[in-house]
């Protein structure tokens, strides 16, 4: 028997999810969400959670907001607490390059209404005990900033939806994308099941272009290694809950995590992936884990002057992800013009966990032709014209917006 909805939905991921919610909450019709392997379960398993408010990119602090305006709807929604901890954040500059961007944050955390105010070194002290406080020039701190359990909060969109009538199958793997002429018809799945709607949305994360790829289409974004390590418990160093950082002179950012510390490192040359090497689960995937120690060993050097004895650090464990970054590190959110109902919402640039939620609002808004609460073309998906996102020379251009990303 032939099933129809009114929109499917492919990947439930954050992106994925956070799209079925925001559609369910405005009455889009019958909507499908498939997923290959169980919701929640890739990316979106492995993020280091920052939730930062303060923003320079255009639209940016508005995605965010909405998310922070989701996690408290679906609290309320499912009555069960998202677990959202509200440690605040600093950002930390010891160069004249990180100053400027440390006033760039305040002007643009003024003018949206985020708390912010410039810490002396004592009081940073006394937020962060490990730190050396000595090469810090200008500490600035924002009581408001958060992290979250990114899995709770992508199953919270997904209960969320589901509540509001949205149908979830995880464990369905999509084989492709159907069309005809110019027009979308639904999707395939790898059990032969065909399954109709005019409206396909393509959330499938790292794995986004395999399904476009037969359709002559090339998102452009390639998967890149993000990763953290996550030193041994230390509860009195590291306090639960104490502010995240950001350090751009160390190309760092940090975390507490229970009474361990969380630190996030970008290499100078930050690793790609070629979609088509992906496999279907990422527990299957090699991101090359021995590079662990070898990009610790670039990296370390830099924080060294802020974590002195970063040498000597017991780590206890080591996370590594794909985010997937766009050459100009804006997202892809929007209609696929070859094809008439087909869309897409990917390109995290590794800040989906804080921006999934304005993401998916947007990505709604234009499905239900409302008015966009930003300006879509931004992140429109054929802004860099045709790409070819299986070649080695535009993946190095994706991996090189990791390598000079600055923010947390
Ligand atoms: C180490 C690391 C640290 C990070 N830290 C942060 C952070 O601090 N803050 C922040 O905001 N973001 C962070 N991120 C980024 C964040 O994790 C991502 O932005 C987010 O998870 C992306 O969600 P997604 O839905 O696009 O991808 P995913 O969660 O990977 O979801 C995509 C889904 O699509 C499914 N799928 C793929 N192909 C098919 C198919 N053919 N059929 C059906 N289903 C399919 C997959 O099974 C998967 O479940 C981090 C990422 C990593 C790796």
């Amino acid at each position: 028997m032939e099933q129809h909805y009114d929109i499917i939905i492919i990947g439930g991921g954050l992106l994925g999810c956070a799209t079925a919610y925001q559609l369910a909450k405005r009455n889009a019709g019958q909507i499908l969400l498939v997923d290959g392997n169980e919701i929640a379960s890739q990316a979106s398993a492995r993020a280091a959670c920052l939730l930062t408010r303060a923003r320079t990119k255009p639209a940016l602090m508005e995605l965010v907001q909405e998310t922070y305006d989701c996690i408290g709807e679906i609290e309320q929604l499912l009555d069960e607490s998202l677990e959202l901890q509200q440690c605040g954040s600093i950002t930390i500059a010891s160069s004249e390059a990180s100053l400027k961007e440390i006033e760039a944050l305040e002007e643009a955390a003024n003018r949206f209404g985020i708390p912010n105010e410039r810490i002396t070194r004592e009081r940073t002290k006394e937020l962060l005990p490990w730190i050396e406080t000595d090469p810090i020039d200008v500490a600035l701190y924002m009581p408001t900033d958060a992290f979250i359990d990114s899995a709770l909060l992508c199953s919270g969109y997904a209960k969320a939806a589901k509540k509001l009538g949205v149908t979830l199958r995880p464990n369905s793997k999509v084989q492709t994308i159907n069309v005809e002429g110019n027009r979308t018809t639904g999707i395939t799945l790898i059990n032969g099941e065909t399954i109709t709607a005019p409206i396909v949305v393509n959330a499938a994360g790292s794995w986004a272009n395999l399904l476009m790829r037969p359709l002559q289409i090339g998102l452009p974004f390639t998967p890149v290694r993000s990763h953290f390590w996550i030193s041994a418990i230390d509860s009195e160093r590291f306090p639960a809950n104490h502010p995240f950082t950001v350090i751009p002179d160390a190309r760092a950012f940090t975390r507490s995590d229970v009474g361990a510390l969380i630190i996030g490192l970008r290499e100078s040359q930050c690793q790609p992936f070629d979609p088509a090497t992906l496999t279907d689960k990422l527990e299957d995937f090699d991101f090359n884990e021995a590079a662990k120690w070898t990009v610790l060993d670039e990296c370390a050097p830099l924080l060294k002057r802020f974590l002195k004895d970063i040498d000597e650090l017991p780590i206890a464990h080591y996370m590594a992800g794909p985010s997937c970054y766009v050459p100009d590190a804006k997202f892809i959110i929007g209609p696929i013009a070859q094809y008439t109902g087909l869309y897409t919402i990917t390109g995290c640039c590794g800040g989906g966990v804080a921006a999934g939620g304005g993401m998916g609002r947007l990505v709604a808004e234009l499905i239900m032709k409302e008015t966009p609460f930003v300006d879509p073309a931004y992140f429109a998906p054929e802004r860099f014209g045709k790409v070819d996102p299986f070649s080695a020379e535009f993946q190095k251009r994706c991996a090189d917006a990791r390598s000079n990303k600055k923010g947390g």
